[in-house]
């Protein structure tokens, strides 16, 4: 498990860039960018807390998150989706429900769990940067996914680790902690299929350092972010830009491994 360099500023300043790029995307990045802003505040709550640090089990640090976590809700009150921002006003009101999405995502991470998913990455990443692990939930332990917690790639993406290689390594980064790990460059995200014949990938002009890696045994597919092509990319949320990419991907029949915040 390694971490990403990149602060939570330079990912909302990406957004923003991104947002002015294109209209086709300018608005789930605009709201992208308030999310990962009130992400932000959320680890920042929790990193400022005399005293405490994340013990691993998330009953027990129940008390402490549920603190911080109407600032995500009144983000997407706000800024976000009518759907999601309808959801968010019920959460508000409702004493006791977020706890519930927050434990039962805690026990089964999915993507459709936008709330859940959106309050605990920070939480998740400040328990791996503090030393700590996830306690009172099992997971398999599998190359394809995250060493730290079981999660499913969100992205993959190539970088130079050594000055000898040309190509770069290959590492794929958690949808559920955001902590990134080294994995085959040639291989399913997803199943670990690793005959060539049986592994696509799609590209177009519009987003050079940007591919669709999908697989024909599965059927599933990640988007691959290169940084050697564009070393300021942020994977994360270059990713969500390439909203494009995802299209050509389900109507080529191809699901993706996990949908990021914005729901792509
Ligand atoms: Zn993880
Ligand atoms: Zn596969």
């Amino acid at each position: 498990m390694t971490l990403l360099p990149e602060s939570w500023d330079t990912r909302i300043q990406r957004a923003k860039e991104l947002a002015h790029e294109s209209d086709a995307t300018k608005e789930i990045l605009t709201f992208y960018a308030k999310l990962l802003q009130s992400q932000k505040e959320v680890d920042e709550f929790l990193r400022s807390r005399p005293g405490w640090l994340p013990s691993g089990s998330l009953a027990e640090d129940l008390p402490v998150i549920r603190e911080c976590s109407s600032v995500v809700l009144r983000t997407v009150e706000r800024n976000g989706p009518p759907p999601l921002a309808d959801e968010a006003r019920g959460l508000l009101t409702a004493a006791g429900t977020v706890d519930q999405l927050l434990l039962s995502y805690w026990q089964s991470p999915s993507d459709t769990q936008f709330f859940a998913k959106a309050i605990l990455q920070p939480y998740m990443r400040w328990l791996a940067e503090s030393g700590g692990h996830p306690l009172d939930r099992g997971f398999e332990s599998i190359e394809w996914r995250c060493p730290f917690c079981g999660g499913l790639p969100q992205v993959s993406f190539l970088k130079i680790k050594e000055a000898t290689s040309e190509s770069g390594n290959r590492d794929l980064v958690c949808a559920t902690c955001t902590t990134n790990w080294s994995f085959r460059r040639v291989a399913c995200a997803y199943c670990g299929e690793d005959r060539p014949t049986k592994l696509g990938y799609f590209h177009t002009p519009a987003y050079d350092h940007i591919r669709i890696e999908a697989c024909d045994s599965c059927k599933y597919y990640v988007k691959g972010v290169d940084l050697t092509r564009l070393g300021f990319a942020i994977p994360l949320v270059d990713e969500v830009a390439a909203a494009a990419l995802d299209i050509w991907a389900h109507e080529h029949g191809y699901t993706k491994i996990e949908l990021n915040l914005v729901g792509l």
